[in-house]
């Protein structure tokens, strides 16, 4: 049996380009990736490595132009770690531990990829949790109309306030005390010939069947939508401004298809656009590559109009409901995978390994510890071989040792204190 997803129609006929939508909603798009799965991943770690590399020299946004390259230890150092089987699927994994991170969804390919990997799996979880206790699940997308002249900045404020005008509604608020719906919202943002093109995803969760009420559900939020537009000067049309799909079928395929889109829509998606649209990584690895000015100014635009923006938002209570811990993305983006210490880098020796961090990393998962000190050695690097343990072997039996500190200093940190440490973080580096 394989997943489908019906379209709900708001009260037109549906468009003839529905039922292919629809048919190949669950297919992964087929961009460059060839050979085998290390391959990949390997060339994946060093493009996103490289490009945040890069960023750094570009990025209008202080912390990114930090993140991975400067140490958060007085002296300067870096620690390598390596973990047998600990990755995504029970694989060797590497890094280094000591490091700013920066925690931006939207602008750092390597944090981003992180945090997606992670909302993923929430989503997964979601998902299983909702199918066992017999629910079901819609995924309803709103978009707007818009031109190249738009601003991006401009029609976030429209895509907002639209949203809210959606959730505000009566008949949402039954929907959600009748029916016991939540939902999760995302966005996605692609740039092509009109300009930005901002639009909402949003799995609706519901305990029971709904099919009876979907109809009404969708004629509502259509009207809700396109009147939350108008109200902001903009406007869609009821083809292509609302799309709900109800799903049947075997839901673990939808549950992956889901995901899969949930991946994407958080920043997972590295570089692919379809349509000939690009993602706003796209655009940076084509600013990073050609160096075109109007590259370097979308994604300019980008950065500043996308910072602060939530991507996925789960309604009150549901993250409590299916047993989920609330994590923040800077949280995730400075979690240590932890592992064994393999060499511990001085800071003369980590201004060396970073402009080539990731052919360490790599060196390091696939031979383990001994392949990753032999790299150093073959250049020459000093390190340090066992760990200092003067003041750390009291650490030992924490669960993250080099970073217990600064999560109880951030659990104590009042939250108003940690909003301006970020305005600090995020201040762009003109006003500098
Ligand atoms: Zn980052």
């Amino acid at each position: 049996m394989t997943a489908a997803l019906t379209r709900v129609d708001a009260g037109v006929p549906a468009l003839g380009t529905d039922a292919k939508s629809a048919a190949t909603a669950g297919q992964v798009p087929v961009g460059d990736w060839a050979g085998s799965f290390w391959e990949r991943q390997d060339r994946a770690l060093r493009e996103k490595y490289r490009a945040r590399r890069e960023l750094a020299r570009i990025t209008t946004l202080r912390r990114v132009a930090r993140c991975g390259r400067s140490s958060m230890n007085d002296g300067g150092d870096v620690v390598l770690r390596y973990s047998p089987g600990t990755g995504e699927d029970g694989s060797a994994s590497a890094g280094f531990g000591g490091l700013v991170t920066c925690g931006s969804l939207w602008a750092c390919p390597v944090c981003s990829a992180k945090i997606s990997a992670r909302r993923a799996r929430e989503l997964e979880h979601l998902i299983t949790w909702n199918a066992a206790r017999g629910g079901t699940v819609a995924l309803l997308s709103l978009t707007m109309r818009h031109h190249s002249g738009h601003r991006l900045r401009d029609l976030r404020r429209g895509l907002s306030a639209a949203w809210r005008h959606v959730t505000s509604s009566r008949g949402w608020k039954r929907w959600k005390s009748v029916l016991g719906m939540d939902y999760v919202r995302g966005i996605e943002a692609t740039h092509g010939a009109n300009g930005w093109h901002l639009h909402i995803h949003a799995l609706l969760i519901f305990p029971g069947d709904v099919t009876e009420e979907m109809h009404a559900l969708t004629a509502e939020i259509w009207t809700r939508w396109s009147t939350g537009l108008r109200r902001k000067g903009f406007d869609a049309t009821i083809a292509h401004g609302v799309d709900v799909r109800v799903g049947t079928g075997a839901l673990e395929q939808l549950g992956r298809y889901i995901s899969k889109l949930a991946f994407e829509t958080s920043g997972g998606r590295w570089k692919l656009g379809k349509n000939g649209s690009r993602t706003p990584f796209q655009i940076l690895a084509d600013a990073l590559d050609r160096a075109r000015d109007r590259d370097l100014a979308l994604w300019a635009e980008w950065e500043q109009a996308s910072h602060g923006m939530q991507q996925l938002v789960w309604s009150n209570g549901l993250k409590a409901a299916c047993q989920l811990d609330e994590i923040d993305d800077e949280t995730i983006a400075e979690e240590d995978d932890g592992g064994e210490f393999v060499a511990q880098l001085p800071r003369r020796t980590w201004e060396k390994v970073y402009p080539v961090a990731e052919d360490l990393i790599i060196a390091t998962r696939t031979g383990g510890p001994e392949a990753g000190r032999a790299w150093l050695d073959a250049r020459g690097l000093a390190y340090d071989h066992e760990r200092d343990t003067s003041e750390r072997a009291v650490l030992l039996d924490e669960p993250d040792p080099p970073f217990a500190w600064l999560r109880a200093a951030l659990a104590a940190e009042d939250p108003e204190q940690r909003r301006e440490r970020r305005r600090r973080y995020y201040r762009t580096a003109q006003t500098n």
